[in-house]
């Protein structure tokens, strides 16, 4: 029984589904592992997903309203219908397109026009000097940055050329300046506003990555990763169920025996904190997002372009945003998506999302000189110029509006050189004078979606 319960706790901690119970049990050393993993990694916050908040929502939603949200935003391929149907009175959700088949819905959402039991926060008195008064902002500064940016393959280490001198700088770092740099701008305007970290090279997952490796598979030194048996522990743990199968799993793995012992030490970390630990930061970083209830939020990033995009520049630059939506019927065998499905249809997070992230493309545009991305992109949903619906962890389970902008491009010819300055310092963080200009065009969005919001503009166009 024991072991069906940490089976069962890691496969929640990092929401996969498959036949990873028969795996553990067959395997003594992903079981110890799975132990502490558990034991260390599960003091958060994980309940078993519910439909329970829904029913208040029965009966507030019209076909029409439904069919406009799935068709214009959240599906994204043909395989998503086999877990929805579409009735003129209701909306029925399945575990699979076996059940679908047998007409078992997993929960049933009844159309209706009754209005929403939850009411739109309105400005109370606009005052123009604190244009912001009342709104909660969460601010989500991406990736660790600082001396984790190797590790976390973010960073640009572009050499000397044609006598320009190198460029050196990542995302992480810039991330966290532009948030504490916003962060003020917005509370001069009246916002309340969280963010979720604060300096660079800090996880907002209570572990950091050193201990979570000590705690989970009982590395102590930089001697302990070189060594054949941790080497093959490790590898072993990456190759289970367990792990999501994201982010090159299975090249990362095969890559590993072309390696020298060092060199496959540095890669097996890098391989631990995209896949694993990466997971257990960002859900740390919705549940802290979540417990704050905001009325908006942002997750702020740089784009990287193209293969090789750490140590290659080339010309493209654009700005671009992901909303919610987007969603792949193979990700609807998750519970939680299935949820978060309910979620966006029954709650106006994704149109709200749109019209902020539409604002913040726009002030993008102006603020910083760089254009929109208009062509479609892997794995969303094209909803307008520069503004596409995702499946990310973190758009997925957010409860609240939200934009997850992607600025500029880190390594196009020029950005590279404007970002590699360090000519500013921010909250202590050395940064370049560019991310203020970044942080004007959010602030300059925010504004103009809280007036739309307030004026009772919002509509946009899809
Ligand atoms: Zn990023």
């Amino acid at each position: 029984m024991l072991k069906m319960y940490y089976a069962k706790k890691v496969k929640l901690l990092l929401n996969i589904e498959g036949s990873f119970v028969n795996h553990v049990v067959s395997n003594l050393f992903a079981l110890l592992m799975i132990v502490s993993l558990s034991l260390t990694a599960l003091c958060g916050q994980i309940m078993e997903p519910s439909y329970a908040p829904f029913e208040q929502y029965q009966h507030t939603v019209s076909y029409v309203q439904a069919k406009n949200l799935i068709d214009n935003y959240l599906r994204l391929d043909a395989e998503f219908d086999n877990y929805i149907s579409l009735a003129p009175d209701h909306l029925d959700i399945f575990t699979s397109p076996a059940t679908k088949q047998a007409n078992e819905p997993e929960f049933t959402l009844f159309f209706g026009t009754q209005s929403s039991p939850v009411e739109q926060k309105k400005l109370q008195l606009f005052n123009p000097e604190q244009p912001l008064a009342g709104l909660r902002i969460a601010l989500d500064p991406g990736h660790l940055g600082g001396n984790m940016a190797q590790l976390e393959e973010r960073f640009i280490d572009i050499p000397v050329q044609n006598g320009k001198s190198a460029c050196t700088f990542n995302e992480g770092t810039l991330t966290a300046a532009t948030a504490c740099y916003l962060r003020d701008m917005l509370v001069s305007l009246g916002a309340e506003v969280m963010l979720t970290k604060g300096k660079p090279g800090q996880a907002v997952y209570e572990v950091s990555f050193n201990d979570w490796c000590k705690q989970t598979f009982d590395i102590h030194t930089e001697a302990d990763w070189a060594t054949a048996a941790t080497q093959q522990k490790l590898i072993s743990f990456l190759q289970s169920d367990a792990i999501p199968n994201i982010e090159n799993r299975a090249a990362r793995i095969a890559e590993l025996v072309s390696l020298s012992s060092q060199a496959a030490a540095t890669r097996l970390k890098q391989s631990l904190l995209r896949l694993c630990y990466n997971q257990l930061d960002l859900r740390a970083r919705t549940a802290k997002i979540n417990d704050w209830q905001p009325d908006l939020t942002l997750a702020l990033h740089y784009n990287a372009h193209g293969p090789n995009s750490n140590y290659k520049t080339i010309s493209a630059n654009y700005n671009m945003t992901f909303i919610p939506g987007g969603i792949e019927g193979a990700a609807l065998r998750n519970k939680t998506t299935r949820i978060a499905l309910i979620r966006f249809l029954v709650t106006p997070i994704v149109e709200q999302s749109h019209v902020l992230s539409l604002c913040i493309t726009q002030a993008m545009t102006e603020e910083l000189g760089v254009k929109p991305l208009k062509t479609p992109y892997p794995n969303s949903r094209l909803v307008e110029t520069g503004v596409y619906a995702r499946n990310l962890a973190l758009l997925r389970n957010t409860e609240s509006p939200m934009c997850y902008a992607e600025s500029l491009v880190q390594n196009n010819h020029d950005e590279a050189v404007r970002l590699s300055q360090k000519d500013d310092v921010i909250d202590g963080i050395i940064a370049p004078s560019r991310i203020k200009q970044v942080a004007k065009a959010y602030t300059n969005g925010i504004c103009a979606y809280w007036e739309a919001l307030n004026s009772n503009s919002v509509s946009p166009q899809s």
